[in-house]
Parts: structure tokens; sequence; C-alpha cells
């Protein structure tokens, strides 16, 4: 068994490994640099790059990376070995304080929107020092920002750093308000829980789609769902039990505070959760653990899958984004025992309120992919409209406010199950609504669009700047007033915020069309796709917004949305590529291949008995015939579509005919399809079936 508080974190180099490592004198500048956001003089850079060297050395590395996020959302690293050959044929290993804070990668491969042409290929990265360097696979790695020549930002970190900044500096002014000027280093948290599938590798490696795409294009529902829902936290299958200790064993050493794993709702789905972390911490470790996820599986002859909808007709797999703000070890979206009297909490609430609404449309955009696209709004995850669920207690509370109305506080339930020897406990003050996008859980809010592949980075920069705009304009409504006149407009701005963004709150089932209907009605935004998603990224008002707190400039806001329209265009037409190519080469010469078989069969039986009644077959094999000919129909007008579409200049407008016109395409031929995979027997069938992939032994 493993010694967890022996392993834990012994592949970074964190707080304890630096205070036992560096003189007393760099520690405490590099400290400074780390919470207070200092600047790092040269010669501290280089102290610390030799102790990290020697630290790496020890223990087994021989490289070093910077490590980054490029827009395209995956980590990337480029190693360099620690060697330097000396005159006399040997070698040491160096490490100087430069190569430790600034790296520079040949850029140009890298998605940029076209901030940065290849003739100025270079690029940067800058040493994160608030994230702490690790090592894996014998390579020390080194979390860095990523930047142009010109020093816009390539990557998904730097603005979620700059968001945070403007969170916190917002947050401060707000808590001077209330007298709280000492309140700590404010931050924002996040804990994303993962959910994944693992598959067998045999069955993987023969379906191209799975493959290429991340997801089936094809496969007829597998005779047995998630209907019995037996799956969803139950035994767990000795293979994915060993993989599971793996992982956690792995994450552990890397300081990964992987907490909660379970079998998910759908058959061979999965769950981690780890302790939140500070943000940009808390996005690493995902990162990490997502490619700790793959990287293992293969060791036990599986496959994980971190697509959004790998498969039809059951659950896709989602990444819920747990969020709040804390100011020192205080956190600010804990509304204690009473809400109705903690001015500072309802402030705060407020401020979530305003910002989902008012930028609701900006945090769905964060959450739009090719992917995801088959997930939000399909009866299993929240639709693709945002609002906000508060439970009882607290909606109660906003009702109130709203009303303007005197609130009594409903007794507190305490829990009996009648059997005296379980413990009694208290009701939570919110229930769970599975259905709501975005749910308060208590004393943090549960953001539930993101799919499971997407990098947080996005979610997280909206949240958090639209956050420090209400939290600005409380402050600027507000400064100047002390004692009970700052209470009282205090209490009429909370209230007067929660009335004018009141529509955003809804507490029934997400998932009912009946809301659908109701959110057109208070005019809730509800964008389908990603095509109808991304423009919104560069109106004029998110531009603003991001230019106000300098998380984004306009070139950087509109590079962004250049890459994502690129990568959207860019998946959709590999999943055509590959839908055309399996058609050409697998199903139509497999259901043809058969149709043969079926025609033979007839005529050896009518051969050998002339008066035969063959009808049953006959029947069968129309059945056949007239759905391959539909499918090769279906498949042609496919691959007109698709022609024309590539054809198309403007990425907007491709991502809209993609949308709304190809991939219905690809839908229906699918199901025609799927509905042949029924007739043919598994041994004529070309790829395996979900029966197969989804119940393995
Ligand atoms: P569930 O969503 O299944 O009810 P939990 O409520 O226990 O599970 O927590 C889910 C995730 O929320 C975990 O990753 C946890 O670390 C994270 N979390 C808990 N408290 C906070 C917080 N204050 N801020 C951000 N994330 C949090
Ligand atoms: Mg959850």
């Amino acid at each position: 068994m493993t010694n967890v508080p022996e392993i834990y974190g012994s592949l970074v180099f964190n707080e304890s490994t630096m205070r036992e490592r560096l003189p007393k004198a760099t520690y405490k500048q590099l400290m400074e640099t780390i919470k207070e956001g200092a600047p790092l003089a040269p010669e501290v850079a280089n102290v610390v790059a030799h102790a990290m060297k020697e630290w790496a050395i020890e223990k087994g590395a021989t490289h070093y990376t910077h490590w980054f996020q490029p827009l395209s959302g995956i980590t990337s690293e480029k190693h360099d070995a620690f060697v330097d050959p000396t005159s006399d044929g040997h070698a040491i290993m160096t490490f100087s304080g430069k190569e430790l804070i600034q790296g520079e990668p040949d850029a140009s491969s890298f998605p940029s929107g076209g901030l940065r042409a290849t003739f100025e290929a270079r690029g940067y990265t800058a040493w994160d020092p608030t994230s702490f360097a690790f090592i894996k696979d014998d390579v020390l790695c080194i979390p860095t920002a990523f930047c142009s020549y010109t020093g816009e930002a390539l990557d998904k970190k730097t603005p979620l750093l700059r968001s945070m900044k403007a969170i916190e500096t917002q947050a401060r002014r707000v808590l001077a308000l209330f007298g709280e000027e000492d309140a700590g280093r404010v931050v924002a948290n996040v804990g994303a829980e993962q959910e994944y599938f693992l598959i067998s590798e045999k069955d993987y490696e023969r379906r191209m789609d799975l493959m290429l795409t991340g997801r089936t294009l094809f496969g007829y529902s597998p005779c047995k769902g998630q209907e019995l829902e037996e799956h969803y936290f139950g035994a767990i299958r000795p293979t994915v039990s060993a993989y599971m200790k793996e992982l956690d064993d792995e994450l552990w050493m890397l300081g990964v505070p992987a907490k909660t794993k379970h079998n998910e709702v759908a058959p061979a789905q999965h769950e981690l959760a780890p302790i939140y972390s500070e943000a940009n911490r808390g996005i690493d470790e995902n990162l990490l653990t997502m490619e700790k996820m793959r990287l293992l599986a293969s060791r036990y002859g599986l496959v994980c899958l971190q697509h959004e909808k790998p498969f039809e007709g059951v659950n896709g797999s989602g990444k819920h984004n747990n969020w709040s703000i804390s100011a020192g070890s205080k956190n600010l979206l804990d509304p204690g025992e009473h809400p109705m009297d903690n001015l500072r909490f309802l402030v705060f609430l407020a401020g979530v309120v305003q910002a989902v609404d008012d930028y609701q449309e900006l945090l769905r955009m964060t959450v739009a992919s090719a992917g995801n696209d088959h997930r939000l709004g399909a009866n299993e995850a929240p639709p693709a409209i945002i609002s906000m669920f508060l439970g009882d207690e607290l909606g109660a509370v906003v009702n109130a406010l709203i009303e303007g109305r005197d609130y009594s506080e409903a007794d507190r339930v305490s829990m009996d199950l009648g059997v005296s020897v379980l413990p009694n406990f208290q009701k939570d003050n919110t229930d769970r609504n599975r259905t709501s996008p975005f749910a308060f859980t208590g004393n943090k809010f549960e953001f539930r669009m993101p799919g499971s592949a997407v990098n947080l980075s996005d979610a997280n920069m909206v949240l958090n700047t639209a956050m420090a705009k209400s939290l600005k304009d409380f402050a600027d409504a507000l400064e100047g007033k002390t004692g009970d006149e700052f209470v009282q407009a205090a209490w009429d701005y909370v209230k007067q915020t929660l009335r004018d963004h009141e529509r955003i709150i809804f507490n029934g089932n997400g998932y009912s069309a009946e809301w659908e209907e109701e959110a057109a009605r208070r005019g809730l935004a509800n964008h389908k796709t990603t095509a109808d998603a991304l423009p919104c990224f560069v109106a004029p008002k998110s531009i603003e917004l991001f230019e106000e707190f300098g998380v984004l400039s306009e070139s950087e806001v509109r590079s962004r949305y250049e890459v994502k329209l690129e990568k959207y265009n860019k998946l959709i037409n590999i999943e055509a590529r590959v839908m055309r190519r399996m058609m050409r080469r697998l199903y139509l010469p497999a259901i043809s291949a058969y149709a043969a078989k079926v025609a033979d069969h007839i005529t050896a039986v009518k051969t050998a008995m002339p008066a035969a009644n063959t009808s049953a077959q006959e029947a069968q094999l129309a059945r056949i015939m007239d759905g391959l000919n539909d499918a090769q129909e279906k498949f042609d007008a496919l691959a007109a579509k698709h022609k024309e579409i590539t054809a198309i200049d403007d990425a907007q407008a491709a991502a809209n005919a993609n949308a709304h016109e190809l991939l219905p395409l690809m839908e229906s031929l699918r199901e025609t399809v799927d509905n042949l995979e029924i007739l043919v027997p598994d041994s004529d069938w070309p790829v395996p079936s979900y029966n197969e992939i989804l119940f393995y032994a």
C-alpha cells in the first residue's frame, strides 16, 4: 500500500522543498514574488535555477521544459537536456536563471489567430512562479506563460492570471468598504470534476472514428444503456480499480490533490474530483490529471476517452467547474448560518447574479466546442441556456429581497433517520438541482456546462472578469459612504441588483421543453451550436469588458475568436472525412458483401429445392438493399455538401454551414447505417458494436 504522506508532492518543487533547498534570503525574495507579486531579480532566478536543477537531477531528471498552454488548450512541451559538453570530452549538467525565466520556442506552429505572422515566428515563454515546477517522466516541467514577440498573449494561462488580478483588485475595494482591509490575498478557486470513459484498446483500435475524432460517428445503441442505473457509484471493475489506484499515486506525487473517484452514470464512464486550488493551479492540475489519465490507460490495455460525447444514446462527459472567491482563509461565498444578516455575502452573491446575467452569452461561448454541442441540451447535461439555481433557503432570501418583504428564517431542519445508531445531521442549505447549468452548492458555484475535454481557463477568465465588473460597479457606487449610510446604501444596491437580474434565476427543471419557452420569454440567450455561440466573443460589449480590466486586448479577443472558429471547422472537416472514408472503405463494402451473401443463400436454397418459400430471406434482402441505396444517396449528398463547405473562405460562414447543413446530413447518414447494423450479423460487420465496447469484462 502506498504511504501517501511520504509520496505526496515528492515530484514538486513546492514551498517546503524551496525552504529546504534555497538560501534563506533567496527563499524570502521568491516568496515575495509568489505571494505578493513582487518582481523577481535576475540573481534570485540564478540561485533558484541551480537549486531546482540539483533537486531535479537527484530525482532522476535529465531534461527540462517550459510547460505551457497554447490556444489549442492542451499543454505543450519541448525537452532540453541539462547536458553541457566540456572540452575534455565529458559533460556537466547546467541550468541557468535565464533558462528558467525565459524560453523561446519556435512558435510558428501554434495557433495564433493571425496575431503572429510567420515572419515573426518568435514566441516567448515566461516562468509563472506562482505555479510550482514538477518532474514528469524525468523532465523538469516549468509552468510558463506564452506570448508573441510583440507581447500579446498566445496562451490560455496569461489572461486567466490577468483576470485573477482583476477580481482581486475589485474585491479588495469592496472588502475595504466593509472594513476588511486586512482580509488577506483574494483568490478565485477552482475544483474541476473530470469525467471520462475507459474502453479496451483492442476495440478502440478497430474504430477509426474513435481514433481520429474521439467519438463514434456510427453505432446502434446498446441493448442495455444506463436505464438500470446500476453503474453510477457501482462497484469498480478490478482492472479499472487498479488503474485508478495508480492514477491517484502518480497524481499525489505531482501534488495534485485527487480526492474522489467513482463510476459515473453511463456504462464504462468514471469520474475523478480533486480538492480545489487557486484557479491557475487548479487548471494546471486538471490538465496534468487528464494527461496522466490518457497515458496510464495503456498499461492496463485500456484507452481513456475524454471527448464530450464518445457514444450516442448514453451520457456524455462533462467537467463541472466549482468556483469560489476567498480572502485569506475566508470563503466570500459562504453564506454562514444566517445569510439574511450577512450583508457582505449578499453583496458578493448579487455580484455573481449580475455577472452571470450580463455575460451569459460570453460564459456560454467559453464552453462551446464541436464535441460539447452534442452534450448541451441533450437531456443529460444542462441546456445551452444559462440560468442560476440558488436552492430553497437562498432562493427564499433573494425573493424576500426582491419583493422588499421581511424574511423569516425557516427553521433549519435536522435530519433524523429514525435509527438511533445513525448520527443526526443538519440538512444542507441547498438541495441538489442537477439540471441547472450554474448552481449554488453551499459555499461555491458549480458551472456545469463545460465539457470533459475543455481547458477551463476561458470559463474562469470570463467568470472572474465579469465578477470583477460587478464588484467594481458596487465599489464605484458606494465608495465615500460610511457607517449607517453605507449599510443602507448597500442593502438598496443589493435589492436593486437582484431585481434587475431576476430573470437569470431559475429553480425548476432545466431539461424540460417548457423551460426553453420560458427562457425565451425572459430574453435569455439560447445558442445551440458553437457556430451560434462564438460571435458574442467579438461583440463590442465583450471587448469592452476585457479591455476595461486589462484581461484581453481587442486584437487578442479577435485572434482567439479566429482560433476557436478554425478549430471548430477543422474538427467537423475531420469528422466528415472520417465518415466518408469509413463509408467507402468499411460500411458500403461490408453491407454489399452481406447482401450478396443473402442472395447466394436464396439461390442455393432455390437450387436445392425449387419450390421453397424464400420470402423471409427475400424480404431481408430487400430491407438491406433499400438501406444500402438510401445510405449511398445520403453519402453522396454529404460528400457534395462537404466539398461545397471546404470552398467557403469566411470562417464564420463555414462554421454556420457546418453546424446547420453538414452536421444534419451526417446525422441522417448515421441513422441509416445504424439501422443496417442491426440487420447484419456481428461477424459481417466491420467494426465493434456499442454492446461490445461498453460492456467489456
Ligand atoms: P459534488 O459536486 O459531487 O457534490 P463536492 O461538493 O464534494 O461534490 O465537491 C465537488 C468539487 O468542488 C470538488 O472538486 C471540491 O474540491 C470542489 N470545491 C469544494 N469547495 C470549493 C470551493 N470553496 N471553491 C471551489 N471549489 C470547491
Ligand atoms: Mg459536482
